[in-house]
């Protein structure tokens, strides 16, 4: 029987880029994201039968223990969870507003914690299952404008490496990837030209490469606890 695997984030970006991988790996894909549009185009996008879309914000409780649920009910047991849903709202600390430091740490950081929560107790009949969570290197150096979304990443290394622990005599593996600057929609609006400069390869990280080490990440089975940085060296002089 073919593996589930849960997107959070599937429809577009990084997320999108791994539903594809693990679809083309005979896994059963149960894509997540805020508009059931937009994961239903990526479900069917993708190779293979049978997989599903769901719309649920993931920083709504209600709407994870929902969404859970029904993937429960309808498809079975999980064996991987990615957490790629996350938003970004830069600003100076001085001069951003209250409700998008908001928005940031229930996105990135709860939403990630919440949709752990409601995966977890589906995933302890699976074997080999593991999480993949998605942080930045700017949660593990730090930047200007991005304290909060900065600290919503930080706060991911730290979750990541507690639940390992938690879960590690249930045999679930949990890791972090911490992609620098990779092309999606989240960086569409940056000078990649400029920034480039300051990257030691010289370029941003392809959509492919970033999925790849989702993929690498769910597949090794005796890794866990552990930051993956996928960021053409730029943490190296940052
Ligand atoms: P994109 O903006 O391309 O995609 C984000 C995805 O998350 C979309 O599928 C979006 O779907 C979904 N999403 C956003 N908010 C929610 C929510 N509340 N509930 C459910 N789904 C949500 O982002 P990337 O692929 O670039 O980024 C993926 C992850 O990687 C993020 O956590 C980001 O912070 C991180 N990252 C990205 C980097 C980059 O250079 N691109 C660098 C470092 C880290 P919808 O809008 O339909 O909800």
């Amino acid at each position: 029987m073919s593996r589930l695997a849960v997107v959070c984030g599937g429809s577009r970006g990084i997320g999108r880029a791994a539903c594809r991988l693990l679809a083309q790996r005979g896994c059963r894909l149960a894509v997540i994201s805020r508009h059931q549009d937009a994961a239903r185009a990526t479900v069917a996008s993708l190779h293979g039968a049978n997989h599903v879309a769901f719309s649920c914000d993931v920083s709504i409780e209600q709407e994870v223990h929902k969404t859970f649920e029904t993937i429960q009910k309808t498809c079975g047991n999980i064996s991987y969870l990615v957490n790629a849903a996350g938003i970004n709202r830069d600003a100076l600390l001085m001069r951003m507003k209250p409700e998008d430091m908001m928005d940031l740490l229930h996105t990135n950081l709860l939403g990630t914690m919440l949709t752990c929560r409601a995966a977890l107790r589906r995933m302890l009949h699976s074997q080999g299952a593991a999480i993949v969570n998605i942080g930045s290197v700017v949660g593990l150096k730090g930047n200007i404008g991005q304290c909060v979304y900065s600290a919503s990443k930080a706060g991911l290394e730290g979750f990541t490496r507690s639940l390992a622990k938690e879960v590690a005599s249930r045999n679930i593996r949990v890791n972090l990837l911490a992609p620098g600057f990779i092309r999606t929609d989240m960086t569409a609006g940056l000078r990649e030209d400029v920034l480039a400069q300051s990257i030691p390869l010289r370029r941003f990280g392809e959509l492919e490469e970033a999925a790849q080490a989702v993929l690498f990440l769910l597949e090794s089975s005796y890794v866990t606890g552990q930051v993956l940085v996928v960021d053409g060296g730029l943490q190296l002089v940052m």
